[in-house]
């Protein structure tokens, strides 16, 4: 991919440990490499659609005179989530936050934190069967338009589907929807616990009614095992409630185990 790079630019501030650190300040050097696609820009010879550099710079002072953090750990990836926030064309950042004054009572050239941080690409399934589904849903959807780390950039039509699993009970109303997040799978797992507890989810009978169930279903083409989260979700090449909306707004992605397109899956699922 295309990127735009910016090197040691200098920023005089106030971030470190030590108290004197913090009252008479230092200062850093910060290099950024912003992935994005540049070729709309460069065609048209129009900085509009590109990154502005220069704003970055300045966006990039200001973050690091606001606040004041001990580590330059923290101060990097505040940095680099910030800026992938506040200019929507970059996909990725890899940024270094060097410290040449760093006062450990040594010469050294310079200390320094290097990361990589992007938006990672994520499915999700929802599923409401109780109270106003159509408004869970909805609800369920800003709360996570109104995270910062969260873009939801893909929803497809709600489909009224029977419920599976044997338990008697009204029909469900379900989505899937496409997200680009800063959030690790496991702080997105817990920001949809969060979502299921602001909507009151009754979590009484194992596949029963609920106002609303949201599951992860792909994140980036990872593939998790752990004793909270199993990526891709193990039920969802058996789920027509899942699969009919993927093919809808994802038909081509891949499913990372099987190796097979969501639409693909979804052939299957029919025949079945
Ligand atoms: P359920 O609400 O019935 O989907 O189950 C939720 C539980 O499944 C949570 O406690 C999660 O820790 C666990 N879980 C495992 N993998 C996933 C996943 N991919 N998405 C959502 N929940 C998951």
């Amino acid at each position: 991919m295309d990127k735009i790079k910016i090197t040691n630019l200098e920023v005089f501030c106030h971030h470190g440990v030590y108290k004197e650190e913090n009252v008479l300040g230092q200062k850093f050097l910060v290099s950024v490499e912003l992935y994005a696609q540049l070729s709309a820009a460069a065609k048209k010879d129009d900085i509009l659609q590109s990154v502005n550099y220069g704003q970055v710079c300045h966006f990039i002072k200001e973050e690091m005179e606001k606040n004041t953090y001990k580590l330059i750990e923290t101060l990097t990836e505040k940095l680099a989530e910030a800026i992938l926030i506040h200019f929507p064309l970059v996909e990725k950042i890899k940024i270094e936050v060097k410290k040449p004054w760093a006062p450990i009572l040594l010469p050294i050239e310079t200390v320094a934190v290097e990361m990589e941080r992007k938006w990672h690409l994520v499915y999700l399934s929802l599923g409401s069967n109780l109270g106003d589904k159509e408004s869970n849903l909805n609800v369920a959807i800003d709360m996570l338009r109104t995270n910062p780390r969260c873009k939801v950039t893909k929803v497809s039509n709600y489909i009224q589907t029977e419920p599976v699993g044997g338990v008697e009970q009204g029909d469900f109303l379900n989505c899937a929807l496409e997200l680009k997040t800063l959030l690790s799978p496991e702080e997105l797992l817990d920001y949809i616990g969060k979502i299921e507890q602001k909507l009151m989810r009754i979590r009484t009978i194992h596949w029963g009614p609920r106002t609303i169930d949201l599951d992860i279903l792909l994140y980036d083409y990872e593939v998790i095992y752990s004793e909270r989260l199993i990526i891709p979700h193990p039920q969802m090449q058996y789920r027509g409630f899942v699969l009919e909306p993927m093919c809808t707004i994802a038909p081509e992605v891949k499913h990372p185990v099987f190796g097979k397109t969501m639409y693909q899956l979804y052939q299957e699922y029919l025949k079945q």
